[in-house]
């Protein structure tokens, strides 16, 4: 997961209270969510959604209020439901979401389990741990079972081209213009901006070498 900064205007249509996913709110929601899902953060447009943080179960202050209303995909959305209803809130300044799950990448593109751990004991965050393991890891139903592994796969794919930067930054056969352009790249890689991030951001937290490379890069 990543920390979000949510404008504090709410855009102007949330006020007619007719829909809340006119071209306004999605617009903002797009630019502060940097265009990804909170939760599997994949950065998909054709199947973005947005979400009731909190159920609003009929309730129309719940359903138009501006805090309440998170970027996420399909998948994601289907996963949560109502089910998940007491989750850590990416956009509590207050809360580092990103430190509270721990996001380890697969080693394979077909790994068929990705670890998601939950780094403290209090409710919030062992429920989001679950729900963010069940959107990685389930194959509860066919369908999920088929875009779990394609989202796994996706995952891996961004860890490797990750690898494929270190190797090329550390490697003392390459010209040094290609070795600093490859430490550019992989500090690019860091930002909680990218897809995928919390998996990319947790390797270099345990990594001593790579935490005093890019560690100051981790926004
Ligand atoms: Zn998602």
């Amino acid at each position: 997961m990543f920390n979000v900064t949510r404008t504090p205007d709410a855009p102007q249509s949330l006020f007619r209270r007719v829909s809340y996913s006119e071209e306004d709110v999605l617009n903002e929601l797009r630019e502060i969510f940097y265009d990804k899902c909170y939760l599997c953060e994949i950065k998909d447009p054709t199947s973005i959604n947005v979400e009731h943080f909190d159920a609003h179960q009929g309730d129309l202050d719940k359903k138009f209020d501006w805090d309440n209303l998170y970027y996420v995909c399909g998948r994601c959305n289907n996963i949560k439901l109502a089910k998940y209803n007491n989750l850590l809130d990416c956009t509590d300044e207050g809360i580092d979401v990103f430190k509270s799950i721990k996001h380890l990448p697969p080693h394979t593109p077909y790994q068929s389990k990705i670890i998601i751990e939950p780094m403290s004991a209090d409710d919030k965050t062992r429920e989001t741990a679950e729900l963010i393991d069940e959107i990685f890891n389930t194959d509860k139903t066919i369908n999920k079972k088929i875009t779990g592994k394609y989202l796994r796969k996706k995952v891996f794919q961004k860890y490797n081209r990750f690898l494929e930067l270190v190797n090329e930054h550390l490697d003392e056969e390459l010209p040094q213009d290609r070795r600093d352009d490859a430490l550019g790249r992989l500090r690019m890689l860091v930002s909680k901006k990218q897809e995928f991030s919390a998996f990319i951001r947790w390797i270099v937290l345990e990594d001593e070498y790579l935490f005093e490379l890019l560690g100051s890069s981790l926004d």
